[in-house]
This record gives C-alpha cells, sequence and structure tokens, in this order.
C-alpha cells in the first residue's frame, strides 16, 4: 500500500472530496456573496438602498433564489451574518434551500487585512485566532467550504518577499484549519490589478505569489486534493493603458497556473477583480478554449462580475426582485458557458456589462 504522507484522516479527506465533487461540476461555478457589511455597504450606496440589515438580507435572497440559479452555480460564499442569522422571508434557511438545489453552501472566514510595519502599504490577512472554532461553528450551520482572501500589490518594489511569506503562510495555516474542520478551504492569493505595470510583470509576480503558496501549502501538509484556488486573471495593470486581449490574458494566465500549480488540486475559481463582466466572462472563455495541458477544472467564483447588473437591475424594490433575478440569470449563463469554452460574447449588446468594475486597493 502507497504511503500517504497527508496527516488528515482517510475519512476527513474522502469528505473533502466529495464536497469538491460536489462544486466543479461542467457548466458551473461559484457565486461569491460574501461581502462584508462595510463592503456591501458601498454597493448598497450605489443604488441609493440603505445598509440595514433588512436590506442585506433581502439583498441576498434575491440572488440566493432566482429560479434554475442551480443550473449554472454549484456554490455559493457567504458572509458570517447570512448564514449565521439570515434565511428567506418565509423564515426557512438558505442552508436548507440551498441543499435542496445542490448547491454547496460556503462561507468567508478572514477577517480582512492589516498593514505589514515597514512594508509600503502592503498587508496581511488576519483571522486565525478563533478559525478553528469559527469553522465548527459554520460546519455546524451547514457551510462545506471557506474563503480566505490574501492580497498582493504590484509596486515598484512590491510584492516584498516579506508580504509574499507572510501572506503564504497565512494561507496554508488557514487551510489546514478548515480541512481539520470538515471544511474544503478555497486558497485565494488576489494579486491587484492596481498600478502600470505590463501583463508580463503580472505574470511574473503570479508565478512567485502562487509558487510562494504552494510551497507554503506542502509545508503545513494540507492535502492539495481537498482544496480549491481562488487566483487573479494575469492581467496589465488598471492604469497601464495596455488592454489584452481574452486570448492574451488566458495564454500568460493558463501558463502561469502550469509553471505553479500542482496536478494534485482539483480546481481552479478565477475572482473578476474589478474587470467588467463581460471581460470576466470572455477571458474565463478563452482559458477553457485554450489548447494545451489543463489538469484542472477551470471555472468563476466572482462576486462583482456576476452580481453587477443584478444589483442595479434590484435597486432595493421589492417590485423588481424578477429584474434582479434575471439579469443575474444572464450573467450566471454567459459564465457556465465560459465554463465550458462555448461563449461568444454578448447577444444582448447590454452596455453596463461592458464596464470596468475596477476599484483602487480593493477591501472586500
Ligand atoms: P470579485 O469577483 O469581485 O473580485 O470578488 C471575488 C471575491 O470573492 C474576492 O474575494
Amino acid at each position: 500500500m502507497q504511503m500517504d504522507s497527508n496527516a488528515l484522516e482517510a475519512r476527513l479527506q474522502q469528505q473533502l472530496i466529495e464536497t469538491v465533487k460536489k462544486i466543479c461540476v461542467p457548466g458551473k461555478g461559484i457565486l461569491a456573496a460574501d461581502e462584508s457589511s462595510g463592503t456591501i455597504a458601498k454597493r448598497l450606496a450605489s443604488i441609493n438602498v440603505e445598509n440595514t440589515e433588512e436590506n442585506r438580507r433581502a439583498y441576498r435572497e434575491m440572488l440566493f433564489c432566482a429560479p434554475g440559479l442551480e443550473e449554472c452555480i454549484s456554490g455559493v460564499i457567504m458572509y458570517d451574518e447570512t448564514l449565521m442569522k439570515h434565511g428567506r422571508k418565509d423564515g426557512t434557511s438558505f442552508v436548507e434551500y440551498m441543499n435542496s438545489r445542490g448547491i454547496v453552501p460556503g462561507i468567508k472566514v478572514d477577517k480582512g487585512v492589516k498593514v505589514l510595519t515597514g512594508t509600503n502599504g502592503e498587508t496581511t490577512t488576519q483571522g486565525h485566532d478563533d478559525l478553528d472554532t469559527r469553522c465548527a461553528a459554520y460546519f455546524s450551520r451547514g457551510a462545506r467550504f471557506a474563503k480566505w482572501r490574501a492580497v498582493i500589490k504590484i509596486g515598484p518594489n512590491e510584492p516584498s518577499q516579506l508580504a509574499i511569506d507572510e501572506n503564504a503562510r497565512g494561507l496554508a495555516r488557514y487551510a489546514s484549519i478548515c480541512q481539520a474542520n470538515g471544511l474544503v478551504p478555497i486558497v485565494e492569493p488576489e494579486i491587484l490589478m492596481d498600478g502600470k505595470h505590463s501583463i508580463k510583470t503580472c505574470a511574473d509576480v503570479s508565478e512567485r505569489v502562487f509558487s510562494a503558496t504552494y510551497k507554503a501549502l506542502m509545508d503545513h501538509h494540507v492535502f492539495l486534493e481537498g482544496t480549491l484556488l481562488k487566483p487573479n486573471m494575469v492581467v496589465p495593470g488598471a492604469d497601464s493603458g495596455a488592454k489584452a486581449t481574452p486570448n492574451e490574458v488566458a495564454s500568460y494566465t493558463i501558463r502561469t497556473l502550469q509553471r505553479t500549480v500542482p496536478v494534485a488540486v482539483p480546481g481552479i475559481v478565477f475572482l473578476s477583480g474589478g474587470q467588467a463582466e463581460e471581460e470576466a466572462t470572455c477571458n474565463l472563455s478563452a482559458m477553457n478554449a485554450l489548447r494545451t495541458t489543463k489538469p484542472w477544472f477551470i471555472s468563476f467564483s466572482f462576486a462583482r462580475a456576476l452580481q453587477a447588473s443584478a444589483l442595479k437591475a434590484w435597486g432595493g424594490q421589492e417590485s423588481n426582485v424578477d429584474a434582479g433575478r434575471q439579469a443575474l440569470m444572464s450573467r450566471a449563463k454567459a459564465n457556465s458557458q465560459a465554463q465550458l469554452g462555448t461563449y461568444k460574447g454578448s447577444s444582448s449588446g447590454d452596455a453596463s456589462s461592458n464596464v470596468s468594475l475596477f476599484e483602487k486597493d480593493y477591501r472586500y
């Protein structure tokens, strides 16, 4: 029999693999709806809606209960308040609703970023201290996967080795704690789009960051088969003035992943990072259509690029719930096709889906 160097017991490993299988389904991806109460405040302000608990709940119900969502979405990432306190207006829980439709409930477990002293505004992610007890509580409530966002900046002298190492270790420790508590960790080392750098620089930095991340995951005995990676796409800096075609983005991104992500990792689910809805979808489709070695399931775990049109169409009005859901489903279907590598671009000609969703120094 083969020796397994991994410390996680076989039953737990099997459980994590089962969850991964439910998420990595052809034509499906993840809806990230885990904005903290501070971040959702900005979203609601953009449609002149007050950031009350009921408005946050109603917005999430509008998204999660869109008819047919399960045909395109296999997992939803929630924020603590949504998972632990909220449910549908009729009193039933979001978790039950998702489970009945084969959608896996997920939870954001990081507590945001803090500046690393002595760096040029680089950060590390906090939330390890009580992570084991929180993971156990989230699991009991029905969550089966988790997300932790580490943030890396590109600058004249950034990222520093300190920021790379510190964030890689933070992700590895988080992943190890999640797995011990039955949650599949989504490992998210996000390299921000901020800056004037070229696509090539983004590729170089992404290679350094992703390889350091996997070194740390190995050092922490993380069971790679029970993880998912949520990376940035490799794109030029937002202030570079350069625009890359979907094929360029796909070629650079897949090459970066081929060089750094072990074959044992089952799935890669991209963040949208401030790209316009349509742009993120076209880039994802180009990656799945690219003819080269890709041993992983490749899909989406978008927040802004799945929600922007839906948020606008809803506008905080009960009477617009159906319109919001239609807008969400339109993006969800496009991204479903992109997972299959067959998306041919918007036929609706909706200009709003081409609007950049970039925010400087993005905090989640
Ligand atoms: P965006 O798709 O808006 O980048 O967000 C994804 C996410 O979950 C960030 O952590």
